[in-house]
C-alpha cells in the first residue's frame, strides 16, 4: 500500500443511473490535469464473474479492456472522458471475490479457520481496493447502483471498515444523489436524498463529506442549506450538478463549483499544475453549436426492454459517433433501425434519407438477413457504411452471395451448413468449442494489426497523433507473442494498429484469394504465433467510403482522439 494513497469513495443515492460513472470520470480529469496520477475501482455486487455472459438488453453493453477482460460499459466513462487505459484488476464483482476466497479455503489457506463474510470476504475486498490504489495520489473507487441495495452490504462494510485501516483522513466518502423536480410541484425535492444519506450511515455508519446533487437544474441556497442541516457537513460541500448539454460538459460544470479544490483542501493538499481546460472547452463548444450536421444510421438489434426504447446496449457506438461529432464540428443524428425491420420492408423505405449506414457488433442470427439488405443497400447506393465485427463479416457474406456468385454463402454462427463458409472457426478453436467452453473461444482484448498499403492505412495515419502511440505502445504490449516474434513484427512493418477484440469467428482463409479477385481489399491483418493469419480490416477502394473490421474500434475512441474509422465514416457522410 503507498502511505500516501487518498481514496475517493462514491455511492449513489436515490435512483441508479444518477451520473456517479460520470461524476468519477470527471473527478479523475481534473485531478489529472492538477497535476496527479490517478485511477479508479468499480465495484458491481452481481454474482457473475464478468459482465461477458449477461444479455445485452438485461445489462447493456459489454466493454473490453485492453487486457481481455469484458466488463461492464461504466468503466468505458474514464476512458471516454480520458485518454487511459483501464486495466481488469479496476473492476471486481462479488462473483470475483467469492471465487477467491473459496479458491484460498480449498488450497488450505484458512486452514482452522471458519470462514466468513467478515472478515474474510470483507477482507478480500479491502484487498483489491488497496492494491488498485498502489502507486497511485488518488484511488476512485465506484459502488453501483444506490446505497440500500443488498448487494451492496459487505461492500459498504469493507469500505468502512478502510477508515480504521488507512486513516479516515486518507478517505473522502461522496454520495451523488438526486433531486427531481415533479412536474406537478415544480419544486426541487431534497427528501429522497435526506433519506439516501440516512439509509447509507444507517445501514454502514459511512458519513458522506460531500454530497453531489444531480438536478434538471441548478439548486439554489435553500435547498442547499436543508441538505446540510440534514448531513451537517459544510455547506461548500453541498454540489450542484445540474444536466449539462453534453457528459463531456460535466468536468466543466464542476470545475465551477471548484470541486476539486475542495477536495484537494480536505486532503490538506495543494494543486501542483495548473489546468488547461480550453481544448475541453472547444470540443464542447462543437457539440452544444455545431456548425454541420448529418444523420447515421444504426442497424441493429438490441433496442428494446418492455416498451422501452434503450440504446445503451449499444453506448461505445453512439459515443464514438460523439467524439466524431466534437472534433469534426458536425452534429450527428442517430436514426436507430431495427434490422428486423428491414426484414419486413425494403432498405430503401427505410434507409433512403440517412447519410451513413453503421452496423455495430453482434451474436446469432436474429436480424441477419435485414442487415445483409442494408449492407447490399450502402454498397450499391455509394453510401458510407461502417461495419464493425459481426457486420464485417456479414459485409463479406453479402460480396461473395452478390459478387462472387456464392450463393447461400454465410457464416457458420449463421448457417452451419452453408455450401460457402466464409466465416468459419479456426482449427485452434475447435477443439475448445466442443469441449463446451464457450468463453475460451473468445477472442478478446487488444490485438495489432498490419496494414497494407490502403484507404484504411491512410485513415489511421491521417490522425497522426493515436497512430504513432500506437506504435509506440507496441513496445511495451504484452500480446499474444513473445519477445522475438513481437520484434519480428516491428521490424517488418511500421503499419501496426491496436483495437480491441471481442469475437470467436474468423474470415476463412480459403475464401480469401476469390474474395480479392472480385474487387474485395483485405487492407490488414493481424499474424498468430503458428503463422495463420486472421483478416481484420476491408475495404471497397472504388466507394465514397466502405470500411469493416473485425475489431471493435469505438471501445477506444474517446473524446479528445476520435476512432479514425468513426471520424473518417462522419466525415464521408457530411453534405
Ligand atoms: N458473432 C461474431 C463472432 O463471434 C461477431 C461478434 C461481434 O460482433 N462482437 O465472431
Amino acid at each position: 500500500m503507498s502511505e500516501s494513497t487518498k481514496y475517493i469513495i462514491i455511492t449513489g443515492g436515490v435512483i441508479s443511473g444518477v451520473g456517479k460513472g460520470v461524476t468519477s470520470a470527471s473527478i479523475w480529469k481534473i485531478l489529472k490535469w492538477y497535476g496527479y496520477k490517478v485511477t479508479s475501482v468499480k465495484i458491481d455486487p452481481y454474482i457473475n464473474y464478468d459482465a461477458g455472459t449477461m444479455r445485452p438488453t438485461e445489462h447493456w453493453e459489454v466493454w473490453v479492456t485492453s487486457d481481455w477482460w469484458e466488463i461492464d460499459q461504466d468503466l468505458w466513462n474514464y476512458e471516454r472522458f480520458l485518454e487511459v487505459s483501464i486495466p481488469r484488476t479496476n473492476n471486481m464483482t462479488t462473483g470475483q471475490v467469492y471465487k477467491t476466497v473459496i479458491d484460498k479455503e480449498r488450497k488450505g489457506e484458512y486452514l482452522g479457520k471458519t470462514v466468513q463474510l467478515i472478515p474474510h470476504v470483507t477482507g478480500e475486498i479491502q484487498r483489491r481496493i488497496l492494491e488498485a490504489g498502489k502507486w497511485f495520489d488518488f484511488c476512485i473507487v465506484e459502488v453501483w447502483w444506490v446505497v440500500w441495495d443488498y448487494e451492496n452490504i459487505p461492500f459498504l462494510f469493507a469500505i468502512k471498515a478502510l477508515e480504521h485501516k488507512i486513516g479516515r483522513e486518507n478517505i473522502i466518502n461522496m454520495l451523488v444523489s438526486y433531486l427531481p423536480v415533479p412536474n406537478h410541484t415544480k419544486e426541487m425535492k431534497t427528501k429522497p436524498t435526506q433519506q439516501s444519506i440516512k439509509a447509507l450511515t444507517e445501514s454502514s455508519g459511512i458519513i458522506p463529506d460531500f454530497i453531489v446533487c444531480r438536478s434538471p437544474y441548478p439548486m439554489d441556497e435553500v435547498r442547499k442549506s436543508k441538505i446540510v442541516t440534514y448531513a451537517n457537513i459544510p455547506i461548500e460541500h453541498v454540489i450542484s450538478a445540474p444536466d449539462a448539454n453534453t457528459i463531456y460538459e460535466i468536468p466543466l460544470v464542476l470545475l465551477e463549483e471548484k470541486l476539486w479544490e475542495k477536495i484537494l483542501k480536505k486532503f490538506g493538499m495543494e494543486k501542483k499544475e495548473d489546468y488547461n481546460k480550453a481544448e475541453l472547452q472547444k470540443l464542447v463548444n462543437n457539440v452544444i453549436n455545431p456548425e454541420k450536421e448529418t444523420t447515421i444510421a444504426i442497424v441493429c438489434k438490441y433496442l428494446k426492454e418492455g416498451d422501452n426504447m434503450m440504446t445503451d446496449a449499444y453506448i461505445s457506438v453512439s459515443e464514438s459517433l460523439i467524439h466524431a461529432w466534437a472534433n469534426l464540428n458536425a452534429k450527428v443524428n442517430i436514426k436507430w433501425v431495427d434490422a428486423k425491420d428491414i426484414e419486413n420492408r425494403w432498405a430503401k423505405d427505410i434507409l433512403e434519407w440517412v447519410d451513413g449506414i453503421l452496423v455495430p457488433g453482434g451474436f446469432g442470427s436474429s436480424g441477419i438477413e435485414g442487415k445483409i439488405e442494408a449492407i447490399t443497400y450502402a454498397r450499391e447506393n455509394n453510401i458510407p457504411f461502417l461495419g464493425i465485427c459481426l457486420w464485417m463479416q456479414l459485409a463479406l457474406v453479402e460480396y461473395a452471395r452478390n459478387k462472387c456468385d456464392m450463393q447461400w454463402a454465410n457464416s457458420i454462427e449463421i448457417d452451419k451448413k452453408t455450401p460457402f463458409p466464409i466465416i468459419n472457426i479456426i482449427d485452434s478453436q475447435k477443439e475448445i468449442l466442443e469441449s463446451g467452453d464457450m468463453w475460451g473461444t473468445m477472442r478478446l482484448g487488444t490485438y495489432w494489426a498490419i496494414l497494407k498499403e490502403s484507404k484504411t492505412l491512410d485513415l489511421y495515419k491521417n490522425s497522426e497523433s493515436r497512430y504513432k502511440r500506437d506504435y509506440e505502445r507496441m513496445k511495451e504490449i504484452k500480446a499474444d507473442v513473445n519477445e522475438d516474434y513481437r520484434l519480428w513484427i516491428m521490424s517488418k512493418d511500421d503499419n501496426v494498429v491496436l483495437e480491441r477484440h471481442r469475437h470467436r469467428y474468423e474470415v476463412n482463409p480459403k475464401y480469401i484469394k476469390d474474395l480479392e479477385g472480385c474487387g474485395m481489399v483485405f487492407a490488414g491483418y493481424h499474424v498468430r504465433k503458428d503463422g495463420t493469419k486472421l483478416m481484420e480490416f476491408i475495404e471497397l477502394p472504388e466507394h465514397k467510403f466502405f470500411h469493416a473490421t473485425q475489431a471493435h474500434p469505438e471501445f477506444k475512441s474517446n473524446i479528445h482522439t476520435p476512432s479514425p474509422l468513426f471520424y473518417n465514416f462522419v466525415k464521408a457522410g457530411l453534405k
